[in-house]
């Protein structure tokens, strides 16, 4: 058997394959390139989950036309020199495999120029070959348009996932990329379609907010671990207790920048909310700041997973931060406008002495066996400013039928404690700690 080097064609088609995954993986070193060069404002459009179609556009430092095509060839980058370099590495891609993998796999165009350049340059690169090279007058900054992504490798090209699936991470990973880089305006345009713009203002909640234009990001309420731990920092943005998804997309972690997965973290947040959370997951945001020598090594740094030396620290912190700004005034969420205008009558009223006693529940639930509650009650004198401005449809004598615990909808959240609930016209409100005694007191007698 001969021993060959293998052409260099084929070479490049093998480590690219490392290095480009999926669409997801060029648009994320497009970015990251453009991030390293200054940019403070980038656009990202794909087609067909980036499969046909992606471009990234920045008004960073350019390159200049006299590196435009080593910058497409193996180990060509502009950020490590000397081996030194790599140990104070600052820049996000550092390999110099990024733009050369790309090549290798589709067809690229790039248009860049510099500060100090009159005329950029135009370079088209078809399966790592340059075909096209030019100049041409355009804004400083970098364009790159990479079509048919594994057009000229069709076993990878069927690992891709739908359009869907493909254009779903891609938005995911700018959404995130564009919190954590909230100085830098991000455009994603998907299809044709804008969906979102960051205004680039350096503030997180507004950037939060640009992404998501929904109710329950507007009510986030921030979090900080202050002088809880040295090594550990951690902030961010939660949801109140109330205010759920199902499933846990809506939790986005970052630490030191990286956009991680972590069981560890999500235990923090379990243990933060307490037993407040009655179903899903809170929205949170959080950036944790710590000491690189706190985080376990060999997890590779491609992976989102991440794993830390310590994890009970992690735990208490993140619920620290949580816990804290849940006893905090913002953790209050607004309620329901009727209920909360008869409230700030009730409590302007003289004769008002505030709601420090807390609704029965264990006799609410006397005669409750099984799932289902078959009674009238009358509400005793004691129980009547309560019912007065909660709007109880029969003046002091409601009549309770056939309550069905899993029909009542979850209108709000109060004072920290009590949850209202609504079947119909009926309000009902739940004393969220007697209701958690009342659970486990139910399954010890079962
Ligand atoms: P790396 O980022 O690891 O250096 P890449 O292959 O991603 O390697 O890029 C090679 C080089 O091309 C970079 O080091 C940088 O000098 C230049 N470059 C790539 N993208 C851009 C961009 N958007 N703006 C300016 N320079 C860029
Ligand atoms: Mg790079």
């Amino acid at each position: 058997m001969n021993i060959k080097i293998l052409d260099k064609y084929i070479a490049d088609k093998i480590a690219a394959g490392e290095v480009i995954e999926r669409p997801l993986s060029i648009v994320k070193e497009l970015v990251e390139n453009s991030i390293d060069a200054n940019a403070d404002f980038i656009t990202i459009e794909i087609r067909n989950g980036g499969k046909t179609y992606i471009r990234v556009s920045d008004n960073g430092d350019g390159i200049h036309s006299s590196d435009v095509t080593t910058a497409f060839q193996h180990h060509a980058t502009g950020k490590i020199r000397t081996l030194d370099d790599l140990n104070c590495i600052e820049t996000l891609g550092f390999r110099g495999e990024a733009l050369s993998s790309i090549a290798a796999i589709s067809r690229i165009s790039i248009f860049t120029r510099t500060e100090e350049e009159i005329l950029g340059t135009k370079v088209i690169i078809h399966a790592g070959k340059e075909v096209y090279h030019d100049s041409i007058g355009i804004n400083k900054g970098t364009s790159i348009i990479v079509e048919d992504v594994f057009y000229n490798t069709p076993a990878r090209r069927k690992f891709m996932r739908s359009d869907g699936a493909e254009s779903s991470a891609i938005i995911d990973f700018i959404e995130r990329i564009a919190i954590f880089y909230s100085n830098i305006k991000f455009r994603m345009i998907n299809n044709g379609k804008d969906i979102f713009n960051t205004d680039g203002l350096s503030n997180v909640k507004n950037t939060i907010e640009n992404i998501y234009p929904y109710k329950e990001y507007k009510s986030l309420l921030r979090i900080d671990s202050d002088n809880f731990s040295k090594e550990i920092k951690v902030s961010g943005y939660i949801s109140d207790p109330m205010t759920t998804k199902k499933t846990r997309k809506s939790q986005i972690v970052f630490v030191n920048g990286r956009i991680v997965t972590s069981k560890t973290v999500d235990k923090g947040i379990e243990k933060g909310y307490g037993d407040r959370v009655f179903a899903g997951f809170p929205i949170a945001i959080i950036f944790i700041q710590i000491s690189p020598k706190l985080i376990d090594v060999n997890i590779h740094p491609g992976k989102r997973e991440i794993k830390f030396i310590d994890d009970s620290g992690i735990i208490n912190c993140i619920s620290y931060a949580i816990n804290s700004s849940m006893k905090l005034e913002q953790s209050i969420p607004t309620i329901s406008l009727k209920i909360e205008e008869k409230l700030k009558d009730k409590i302007n009223e003289p004769e008002f002495k505030g709601l420090d006693y807390q609704l029965d529940l264990k006799s609410f639930l006397k005669d409750k066996r099984e799932k289902e509650v078959s009674e009238t009650r009358e509400i005793n004198n004691e129980d009547k400013a309560f019912s007065d401005f909660i709007d109880l449809k029969e003046d002091l004598n409601p009549l309770i039928n056939k309550l069905e615990f899993s029909n009542l909808n979850i209108v709000g959240y109060l004072f920290n404690t009590y949850i209202i609930t609504s079947i119909d016209d009926s309000v009902y409100i739940i004393d969220q700690h007697a209701a958690h005694e009342r659970i486990n007191y139910e399954k010890l007698i079962k």
